[in-house]
């Protein structure tokens, strides 16, 4: 465990454990070095509870890193909760996670992530003021398929000098509260759309509102297209899979899309242009943060176009130093964090 903590640089680590209400947790913190750690809750069935443990770790750094690069004065942190097998009483259980929460002191400030809704968060606003995304504060999900739209728009600039999306093939892994406003903005811009969901709900949605073409989980990168918006879980982009790809551009919403580093420098050799996940999907912590600052809706927006300005600089600077994207956003937010350290000192 201690390797974990040391590999992702992860500063603190909280295991909450409540038997009656079947509550197992972690909540791991990055850093606070530029502000109270702020990240998602994930609720989901876990094989056993390291694999929980990795989750929150690796996901983290990913939130002090968006952070940095956003622009939020925020540290990093996520929290994860094992979904008991059976019944269970979620009221009860989000409420005691919610204690746990307070006893941080402000530490840590908790929000939606794959799992869990505005009403988990409600239930744990019973107990805390350290969570955000409740029913009064709002989705940030729209702001973060608005700040994965103006990515790929960057992205297509920079690769293919085009100033929109007329006639692309754009393929949507994912379509959930992010992937499906994704699809409806990509089709508002003249996209051609290739859909792919486990739920076929979904998919059948999206044919019938974008006209798009359905792709099956299993055909996945037998696809071509020209960007693919990875928008569903993490290691998408993973060593099976990426002799497979076929497509020009990836920009998506979906966290911890490389299953390592190696496959971000695959992506950069290839030509395969990459939007750091963590850079393009920030919209909708940009969002979680100003809000739960008392901001306007107009600052919100101003920073979530702004990502795509962002992510302008990493593409260039990618071609200027010969590195791949992953790399380069890498050292821009390490340098963020290092900055705030020395003026802390
Ligand atoms: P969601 O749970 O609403 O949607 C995920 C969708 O992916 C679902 O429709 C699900 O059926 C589908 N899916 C899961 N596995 C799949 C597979 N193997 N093949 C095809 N489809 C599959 O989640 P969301 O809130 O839309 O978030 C999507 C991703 O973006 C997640 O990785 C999340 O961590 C990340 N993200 C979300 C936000 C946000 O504001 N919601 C912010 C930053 C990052």
């Amino acid at each position: 465990m201690f390797d974990l903590l040391e590999h992702d640089h992860v500063q603190e680590l909280h295991v909450c454990h409540q038997a009656d209400c079947q509550l197992n947790a972690f909540i791991a913190i990055h850093s606070t070095r530029l502000g109270p750690a702020l990240g998602g809750c994930r609720f989901m069935p876990y094989r056993h509870a390291g694999a929980a443990l990795r989750d929150a770790i690796r996901l983290a750094r990913g939130m002090s890193y968006k952070a940095a690069l956003a622009g939020v004065p925020q540290g990093g942190g996520k929290s994860v909760i094992l979904r008991p097998e059976g019944h269970f009483d979620g009221a009860r259980l989000f409420r005691e996670f919610g204690r746990f929460i307070d006893a941080l002191g402000g530490r840590y400030i908790t929000a939606i992530d794959a799992g869990t809704t505005a009403r988990e968060m409600d239930w744990i606003a019973e107990e805390t003021t350290h969570v955000t995304s409740t029913s009064d504060a709002g989705n940030p999900s729209a702001y973060t398929a608005l700040g994965v739209y103006k990515g790929i728009l960057a992205a297509v600039e920079h690769r293919f000098g085009l100033a929109d999306l007329a006639g692309l093939r754009v393929l949507v892994q994912g379509l959930g509260n992010v992937g499906m406003r994704l699809a409806q903005y990509l089709h508002q811009a003249g996209a051609k759309l290739l859909v792919c969901d486990i739920d076929t709900t979904r998919v059948h949605q999206a044919r019938s509102c974008f006209g798009a073409q359905v792709v099956h989980p299993d055909r996945l990168f037998e696809e071509t297209c020209d960007i693919f918006a990875p928008c569903g879980l993490g290691g998408v982009i993973n060593h099976r899979h990426l002799p497979e790809m076929s497509c020009a551009i990836v920009a998506g919403s979906a966290n911890n899309q490389l299953e390592d580093a190696d496959c971000g420098r695959w992506l950069h050799d290839e030509g395969i242009l990459y939007a750091p996940d963590y850079v393009i999907n920030a919209g909708g912590l940009i969002y979680a943060s100003l809000t739960h600052s008392g901001s306007g809706i107009s600052d919100i927006e101003f920073r979530v176009h702004q990502l795509g300005e962002t992510l302008r600089s990493i593409f260039q600077l990618s071609e200027e130093g010969g590195l791949p994207t992953s790399e380069v956003s890498d050292a821009l937010a390490e340098e963020k964090l290092c900055e705030a350290t020395r003026k802390a000192a």
